[in-house]
Order: C-alpha cells, then sequence, then structure tokens
C-alpha cells in the first residue's frame, strides 16, 4: 500500500542522471536492473572487481571504503548516492555527503550497522526488542548472563550477516569460548521462543510518503534465509501492527529509501524486532517478479524525489535461496526448474559458489502462496 503526503518539495533526479552505489552485491545488482530499465546509469563503488552490480553498472570502481579521496571522487560523478550494504564505514558516507545527497543518511546507517546501537535505539523509541545486554568482556558477559539467564544469543555488534558472528550460549563456558572468537563491542540478547519470523519492507519518500509490501514470512535454514512467501498466514491485527511499527521505525529513523524490519512473531502473537536492513533486504525479493512496483524500483523513486509506486502485489509468491552448496555436484538444473513456466530465475553473476554463499534465488508465482512455496 501507499499513502502520499507533501510537505516538502525538491526537484527529483530524473531519467539520465547517474546514481551512484556503495557496495556491489546482489541488491545494488537488481537496484541497477531496474535503475537502467528507468533509464539511469549506475555507478558502483566497492573493493571488488567483476562484481554482481559492476557487471550491470555503467562503470565499477573499485576502492577500499576507507579511501576517502576515492569515495569523494565517486560522489562527485554522481546525482545522488546510495546504499546496498550498510556496513559502509560512517566516514565515507560522510565525504560523499560533502559532493552528492546520500540517502538514506549516514547516520541511519551508523545506527542500524551495529547490532547495540540499533537495539539501543529502538528501546529508547518505544519499539519491541528483547532483553539485551553490551558485552565486552567476561566480566560483562558474567553479569549480563547471569542477569538474562541462559540460554541465550551473543553477537558481534558489527558486520554481522547471515547468522555468522553470532553464538547461542547453553552454558557460560560456551560463552567464554565464543568470547575467544569473537572481538570488538558484542551484545547478549535474550532468547526469544518465536514462532515464526516475519518481515515488513517499506519505503519512504523524500516527501514523508510511504510504501510498503504487506507482511512476509520467512523460513531460515543454518541461520541463513531459505524460503520466503507473501502474504503471510499472520492475521488481520498482526499485518496491521507489522505495518505499523514499520512506518514508525522509518519515521523514527527519517529514512529516505528502503528499509527492512525483521521480526520474530511470538506464540502468544505479540511482534518482536530482531533487526533492521536500511535498504532491500533479501525477503524483497519476491516483489521482483510479483508487485507491481520491486523493493529496487521503489528504492531508486525514493532517493531520486520521485512518487513512491504501486505496491500491489500482483499474485501470492515465493522465494527460495540458491546457496553455493547447490553448486556442490556441478551446475544445478535449469531446465528442471524452469519448466515450471510459473518460476523465475535469478542469478547474481558470481563465479564462485562456496558453501552458503548466497548466488542466486528462484521466484514462484501462484494462486495461493502455500502453492507458491510447494513449486
Ligand atoms: P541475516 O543477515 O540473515 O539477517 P544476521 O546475521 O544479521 O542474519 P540475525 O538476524 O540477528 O543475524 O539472526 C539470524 C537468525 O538467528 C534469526 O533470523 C533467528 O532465526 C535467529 N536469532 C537471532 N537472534 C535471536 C534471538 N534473540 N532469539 C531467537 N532466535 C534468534
Ligand atoms: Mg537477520
Amino acid at each position: 500500500m501507499t499513502t502520499a503526503s507533501s510537505s516538502k518539495r525538491i526537484d527529483p533526479i530524473l531519467p539520465g542522471s547517474v546514481i551512484g552505489v556503495l557496495g556491489s552485491g546482489q541488491l545494488g545488482r537488481m537496484f541497477a536492473i531496474a535503475a537502467r530499465r528507468m533509464g539511469y546509469r549506475v555507478h558502483t563503488l566497492s573493493p571488488d572487481i567483476d562484481t554482481p552490480t559492476g557487471q550491470i553498472a555503467d562503470r565499477e570502481v573499485t576502492s577500499s571504503y576507507d579511501d576517502l579521496d576515492v569515495v569523494r571522487y565517486f560522489a562527485r560523478g554522481v546525482s545522488v548516492i546510495t546504499f546496498e550494504f550498510e556496513n559502509v564505514p560512517a566516514a565515507a558516507a560522510d565525504a560523499a555527503a560533502e559532493y552528492a545527497p546520500v540517502r538514506p543518511a549516514g547516520r541511519v546507517l551508523h545506527t542500524t550497522q551495529h547490532r547495540l546501537r540499533e537495539k539501543t535505539f529502538l528501546r529508547d523509541n518505544g519499539f519491541p526488542v528483547t532483553a539485551f545486554r553490551a558485552v565486552r568482556n567476561e566480566a560483562d558477559l558474567r553479569a549480563a548472563a547471569e542477569q538474562l539467564k541462559l540460554p541465550a544469543i551473543l553477537k558481534t555488534a558489527g558486520f554481522g550477516y547471515d547468522g555468522k558472528g553470532q553464538s547461542r550460549l547453553a552454558t557460560i563456558d560456551d560463552g567464554l569460548a565464543a568470547l575467544r572468537e569473537f572481538s570488538g563491542d558484542m551484545i547478549l540478547e535474550a532468547l526469544v521462543d518465536f514462532d515464526r519470523e516475519v518481515s515488513v519492507v517499506a519505503a519512504r519518500g523524500i516527501d514523508g510518503s510511504f510504501a510498503h509490501w504487506g507482511v512476509i514470512d520467512n523460513t531460515h535454514r543454518n541461520g541463513i534465509l531459505d524460503v520466503s512467501f507473501a502474504p503471510a498466514k499472520v492475521t488481520q491485527q498482526v499485518q496491521s501492527r507489522a505495518i505499523e511499527i514499520a512506518r514508525a521505525v522509518l519515521e523514527a529513523l527519517d529514512v529516505v529509501g528502503v528499509l527492512c524490519v525483521e521480526f520474530f512473531l511470538t506464540k502468544s502473537g505479540d511482534l518482536i524486532i530482531n533487526e533492521l536492513a536500511p535498504r532491500p533486504h533479501n525477503s524483497g525479493h519476491l516483489t521482483f517478479d510479483a508487485s507491481a512496483t520491486s523493493q529496487f524500483e521503489q528504492q531508486l523513486r525514493a532517493v531520486c524525489g520521485l512518487p513512491l509506486g504501486s505496491t500491489q502485489l500482483l499474485k501470492p509468491a515465493a522465494m527460495a535461496n540458491l546457496p553455493g552448496d547447490l553448486w556442490d555436484c556441478g551446475e544445478p538444473n535449469w531446465s528442471g526448474a524452469l519448466a515450471i513456466p510459473n518460476v523465475k530465475l535469478h542469478l547474481y553473476g558470481k563465479q564462485d559458489p562456496r558453501p552458503g554463499r548466497k548466488m542466486g534465488h528462484l521466484t514462484a508465482l501462484a494462486e495461493t502462496a502455500e502453492e507458491a512455496t510447494r513449486l
């Protein structure tokens, strides 16, 4: 659903302009596909070469995010900067902002790239999160374990994805072992006994307009998202509450762009925020084939100051990730998958199919989400 608001007027960045993307993975790739379709040019900056985004972009700049002179040079050549990766250092976002608008703003990244800052922000703004404590050393860990009770989950505060940098602690000895492995700021989180995990991917325009794709149901395997489907099988009340929370989060952070709120849905029907992603999200990939406007086109519209598009779900859909493990016995059987007419294949152009690496995804469209999931 999309709602408009008309407080601020800023001249839009129109087709033909160059959009700068910091980061170069599959999220940037699908953003670049959407942007090029609408007549924009795309430049991407990351430390890598021949990247999923770079293969589609007009220009691929290879540099460390810490080389602020290159970041400034990059920003001079574009009309707006956005992200596909939230772990870009704040200094890089600030340097880019000297030459081009950065959307969402660097402070959104700063908050959401660090689990402790993110959870503290959410708690202090009255959003539901699980109990947590900051952990930097053994004494903190012992005190936190005493207060929250084990089992609990210890996570590194920065740079976690796909369940990396996390350890489930049954005993304090598990915690001491994890401390030897992890470094820097950490967070101990009380375990949530959830019934399922759901997400809301939403967008906010420069004028405060808001759009969302409803509630998406997510199943994880080995800490990595496996299958998502929409619409999620949740009550109308959960649906409304999740969307209300997502809207409030985008407003509290003053997001311009796309942000995903990952939730736990408890057995008693309560929603608890797990984490935020200040960019398109894996659970929203199905919007590429199933919605009037995908999360990637919406990010483009939002950061360019254009009206947000309709987020209507044209068909129930399911998305399955394709991890590198599927390549263990050679190239997967694409003909077999594509023999089902309503299945769409997305591959990200990655050369090295390591286990657990997200190589692509399949989207299935059907009359119901259950049927799409079965395909
Ligand atoms: P991703 O990149 O897939 O979003 P991540 O590495 O950022 O993952 P989280 O989303 O924090 O990590 O955790 C990954 C998964 O671990 C969650 O989706 C959930 O299944 C489980 N998990 C994380 N925190 C908790 C918790 N406090 N209680 C119960 N389960 C949890
Ligand atoms: Mg997560």
